[in-house]
């Protein structure tokens, strides 16, 4: 049976999910409020000079000629089955997805606001803040101090700050080799650590410098006006500061009321229907899949499961227990990548990991391994940005 399913949110996850729902023959409505999307992943690569805004940007007319019905609005409202639109617009649905995202708490940090972004970047969206913080790297003088601040977990993208650092690396070591790179950390460790520590070693010798808490590293105040970053131990004078402050789901899922009070949306691992309201399946960044982390990866394989559920669920069938995968890429040089994957099952509605089937890349790997996976990094990219927006 044909049902009418609304996506809000045209990013890896609703992209993904308006897509596969569509080919099960569902009448797909795809709400998002930009006419374009610029991708996350790889927009590193433009802060490091290497790649365009262009090269990071899609749309959506491929999901149109699938038969997706795409409206470019704002959601603004969830109550009786229909979502309601900033337009005034309202559309009725059996079953909701939503995958919006994540907000950036700018009441988490004192100093910092929507307005504080525009000097002090966090570029944890793709746009305008990406174009933002390359504008100030390119403009900014050969010597100057770049503070790149990341949040506790758990938040987008774990590895992203770190290959962050290093894509900027890349570019200062060329265009700006007296300048130099300090991450002022909100947590003890990071994901891969070890493997962007070596490549640090390697590529950029005593460019980046990382402080965590316990040395200090917490920022805990931030002056735009001044373009100071404060610390527990410290007063930083930056010429660059991205700072990125911790998240939650986009507001649409409070207004859903499917976040809970940490924020994110506890869903079912089986078919990610939320746990707080029944009819509306919560994927991507905004929902808490266990061990899975915060990726356009996992937003991706969250969409086919949470598609094929609601399918079966709309058919009157019941949904199977899944497998995802997750395998996060990081560049730290244009031909130099690394990756740490995961698999997960689910059991009892909860998603776990499953031991001895992901894993990280080693350490000491010859040139040959770390430019392979640079070349698997772009793969990926080229398949995933396709299989969502092509
Ligand atoms: P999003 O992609 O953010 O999509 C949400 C969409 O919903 C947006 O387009 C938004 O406009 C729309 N929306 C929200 N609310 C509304 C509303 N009320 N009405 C209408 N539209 C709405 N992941 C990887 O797997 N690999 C990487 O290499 C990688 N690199 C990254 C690098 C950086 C610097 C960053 C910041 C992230 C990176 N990520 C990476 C993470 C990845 O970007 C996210 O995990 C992914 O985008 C999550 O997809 P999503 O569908 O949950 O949300």
């Amino acid at each position: 049976d044909r049902g009418r399913v609304v996506v809000v949110g045209g990013g890896f996850g609703g992209a993904t999910a308006a897509r596969f729902l569509a080919r099960a023959g569902h009448d797909v409505t795809l709400v998002e409020r930009d006419a374009s999307y610029v991708t996350c992943p790889f927009s590193n690569t433009v802060l490091g000079g290497f790649a365009r805004m262009s090269d990071i940007t899609f749309g959506y007319d491929g999901l149109a000629a699938e038969g997706v019905q795409v409206v470019q609005g704002e959601a603004v409202g969830v109550a009786d089955g229909t979502v309601t639109l900033a337009s005034g617009d309202a559309l009725p649905f059996d079953r909701l997805l939503l995958s919006p995202g994540v907000e950036l708490r700018y009441d988490a940090l004192p100093g910092y606001s929507e307005d504080a972004a525009q000097k002090m970047p966090h570029a944890w969206k793709g746009g305008p803040q990406t174009e933002l913080l390359r504008s100030q790297l390119t403009n900014m003088e050969d010597g100057g101090l770049v503070v790149i601040a990341p949040p506790a977990n758990p938040y987008r993208c774990p590895p992203g700050p770190y290959e962050r650092a290093s894509l900027i690396a890349h570019y200062l070591s060329a265009a700006k080799p007296a300048s130099k790179i300090l991450i002022l950390d909100a947590k003890e460790a990071f994901s891969k650590q070890a493997l962007f520590e070596e490549a640090w070693a390697t590529l950029y010798p005593g460019m980046i410098e990382w402080i965590p808490p316990s040395g200090g590293g917490r920022v805990a105040e931030v002056d735009p006006s001044t373009m100071t970053v404060v610390t527990d131990f410290g007063r930083y004078d930056a010429a660059v500061a991205n700072i990125i402050p911790p998240q939650r789901a986009a507001s649409i899922a409070q207004v859903a009321g499917v976040a809970d009070q940490t924020g994110w949306c506890p869903v079912s691992g089986l078919t990610f229907e939320s746990d707080l309201v029944p009819g509306i399946h919560v994927i991507g960044d905004a929902c808490m899949a266990g061990a899975m982390p915060k990726s356009a990866f996992s937003a991706n394989a969250q969409a086919k499961v949470a598609a094929v559920a609601i399918d079966a669920l709309l058919r009157g069938e019941s949904a199977t227990s899944p497998k995802l995968l997750n395998t996060c890429y990081s560049l730290a040089a244009p031909g130099y990548g690394f990756t740490v994957a995961g698999a997960y099952g689910e059991a009892d509605g909860k998603l776990f990991e499953i031991e001895g089937a992901g894993g990280v890349s080693p350490l000491d790997a010859p040139e040959s391994v770390r430019s392979a996976e640079a070349d698997y990094a772009r793969s990926w990219y080229a398949t995933i940005t396709t299989e969502a927006f092509a």
